[in-house]
Parts: structure tokens; sequence; C-alpha cells
């Protein structure tokens, strides 16, 4: 019996164009440091950048552009920094968004279940996102979220499963895993022995225990969802 559904943050309670980000933090860092990013170069050094930050190993956005223009060889003072990372938020209500029904879906989700999210996002800009453009704390509509900012360890790794459900004194098979990518999400969850649900937004030819399109669709798979 299904008990409670842990989800996935990224792409799964919220949406990102990632591609709409590059250009705009090119012009911001043109525009403050009269530097022309190559946009692969960008991409490279930030990604490398996120892994750490994700992790913690990184523990604010100054330390995050610092070692970014660090790695790309480019002395930036203390000040552009600042400047630098108070835009990159502020773009980033240009490049995500959250699902259609997202809190009516949420609420009456909560009636059935507990809910829990399990992510390796960057938790500052998570956090950013929810309460300066969405509008609200991202724990709104949960019992508990656990991330890999906070305890060093990626999803992939098991552990956040681990904690989440300990914490939630939970068996592995009474919770459901809602994600929207079928290795590090279905496939992870279903090793870990939980039960799984795939957002399969891209409508690849691959499923999980139940398979929906868009997030909202988990109100109609209510029943079945707590008989899988
Ligand atoms: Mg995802």
């Amino acid at each position: 019996m299904v008990k409670a559904l842990f989800f996935d943050l990224t792409d799964t309670l919220q949406n990102f164009d990632w591609d709409k980000q590059w250009p705009l933090l090119q012009d911001i860092i043109k525009k403050e440091i009269s530097y022309e990013i190559q946009p692969g170069q960008l991409k490279k050094y930030y990604q490398q950048t996120y892994e750490l930050y994700r992790l913690g190993k990184i523990k604010n956005d100054f330390d995050f552009f610092d070692l970014l223009f660090k790695q790309m060889a480019l002395n930036i003072t203390k000040e552009k920094i600042e400047k630098i990372l108070l835009q990159h938020l502020e773009i980033r209500k240009q490049f995500t968004w959250l699902p259609d029904n997202y809190n009516e879906t949420l609420i009456e989700l909560r009636k059935h279940f507990k809910l829990a999210i399990v992510s390796s996002g960057v938790w500052p800009w998570g956090d950013y996102d929810y309460e300066k453009i969405f509008g609200f704390k991202m724990k709104k509509h949960f019992d508990l979220i656990v991330n890999s900012y906070d305890e060093g360890y990626l999803k992939d790794s098991g552990k956040l499963f681990d904690i989440a459900l300990e914490k939630m004194k939970l068996k592995a098979n009474e919770v459901a895993f809602v994600g929207d990518n079928y290795e590090k999400d279905i496939l992870l969850a279903k090793q870990y022995g939980m039960k799984t649900i795939f957002l399969n937004k891209k409508k690849e030819s691959l499923g999980g225990d139940i398979t929906i399109e868009k997030l909202s669709d988990l109100l109609s798979v209510i029943k079945k969802i707590e008989t899988i």
C-alpha cells in the first residue's frame, strides 16, 4: 500500500528551459565586465561549478561565481560578482515556471498521501524561485524536503532516499517516486524497492508502474497509486 509520494524537483515540480539561460547570462557578464564569454565555455564551467554547489561544497552564490570566474582565469572584483549574481537570480523568472494546476494537484494529493521532495538541485536557487518568482515557500505542500545541498549526497547515491524514509518512518515499498527522468528517477527508485510513477513529458517509449504525461494527471490515478 503506497502511503507517500516522493517527488523529484527539476522538471517534475518545477520546469526549466535552460537553453534560455546561456545568452541571458552571457549578456550580463558582457555588460558588467566587458568580456565576451563563448557560450560553450560558459556552459561547461557553469555546469562544473554547479556540481559542487548542488552537493553543498559551495555554500552561496558569491562563492559560485567567484569559483566560476577563477576557473575561466578571469579576475573579477567582489563588487562585480555581487552585481552579476543578483542579475543571475533575476533572469530565472524568464526560464522557470510551475506545471499547470500545481497547487490544486498537490492540495488534493496531500489528502491521500504524505508528500516529500527528494532532490539533487541547487537548494538556494530552488528556494529563490519559489519565494520570489512563484510567491510561496517550496515546503508549503510537503511534509519533508531532503536535498543534496544540505546532506552532501546526490540522489543517485540512494542516501537521500535512506534519509527521507527514516525521517518519515516508511519502508521503500510504501512509497511511489514521481520523476521525469527514466534512468535517474524511475530506474533508481525501482532498484531501491519503491513504486514508480514516470512523468513521461517527452513521450518516450518507456514506463513506470504508472506513467503520466503531466503532473496534474496524478489526480486521475490516485486509486491506482494506492494499490500498486
Ligand atoms: Mg528531474
